[in-house]
């Protein structure tokens, strides 16, 4: 099994599109793959299609005996299994608050998984309990960086939270990569962006680069990763190239 979290408390900065998007790539490539959504929004979850499900994320985390596997999702793509969230998960931090083993929870329910399954687990826009949890459970963390916007700051902050999960609760924690996602190559800011990026994190960030392209809000409207929508798009092409990357630093 291979847990990889995607996480980067700044929102819209494409945490969801890569879960989906690497995840259903993943998937094209034979890999057989499970997106867990631990975002109270639950925009990962539209993919499944279903209009109602009875247990979530919030029943994985807060009731011992429910299991991922009672939990998981078909989607219309092979080898793709989604782990749906509700609103309801957003309480799950102050239910929890003081009970045993509350940063583990996910951990503790992925453990039992069988080998040469990818998990790919999208997380809220913060640093809480759920981000926390993802982090605990995970092997590997992919960080999106929006090529727009460099928080320098709030990247060193995330640095700093995967530090101490280290030191509590899992110190195996790799960083996967950087991904720069939302290039616009027109824009002089996107390649200033990126050099700056090379030059703190080096070979960290990943080669592959996301581009800017409305498409993705397309897919999103169709509850579909882009991928699967528009095989072709450029975006798409890039979601793929990432996947390659991901298998190759395995
Ligand atoms: P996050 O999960 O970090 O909040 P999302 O993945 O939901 O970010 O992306 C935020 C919005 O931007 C969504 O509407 C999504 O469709 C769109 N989006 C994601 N990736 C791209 C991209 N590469 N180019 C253009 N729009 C994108
Ligand atoms: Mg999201």
């Amino acid at each position: 099994m291979r847990a990889i979290a995607v996480a980067n408390q700044k929102g819209g900065v494409g945490k969801t599109a890569t879960v989906l998007n690497l995840g259903a790539a993943l998937a094209e490539m034979g890999e057989r793959v499970i997106l867990i959504d631990l975002d109270p929004q639950a925009n990962l979850t539209a993919i499944s299609g279903a209009d109602e499900v009875e247990l979530t994320t919030h029943d994985l985390l807060l009731s011992e005996d429910v299991d991922l596997r009672d939990i998981v999702q078909p989607t219309p793509m092979p080898n793709l299994l989604v782990a749906p969230a509700e609103y309801a998960l957003a309480a799950a931090e102050a239910r929890l608050a003081g009970a045993e083993r509350r940063q583990s929870r996910l951990a503790d329910k992925l453990d039992s998984l069988a080998e040469g399954i990818v998990v790919l687990i999208d997380t809220p826009p913060s640093l809480g309990f759920l981000t926390i949890n993802a982090l605990s459970a995970a092997g590997e963390l992919l960080i999106p960086v929006q090529c727009a916007f460099l928080a320098m700051k709030g990247l060193q902050l995330l640095l700093r939270t995967v530090e101490g999960v280290r030191r509590r609760a899992n110190p195996d924690l790799d960083i996967l990569g950087l991904l720069l996602t939302m290039y616009d190559a027109r824009t002089v800011h996107a390649e200033e962006v990126s050099e700056r990026l090379k030059t703190h994190f080096g070979e960290q960030v990943f080669n592959t680069v996301i581009p800017r392209t409305v498409a993705f809000d397309y897919a999103t409207v169709a509850s579909t990763p882009l991928v699967h929508f528009r095989p072709d798009s450029p975006g798409a092409e890039a979601y793929r190239e990432l996947a390659q990357e991901v298998i190759d630093r395995a």
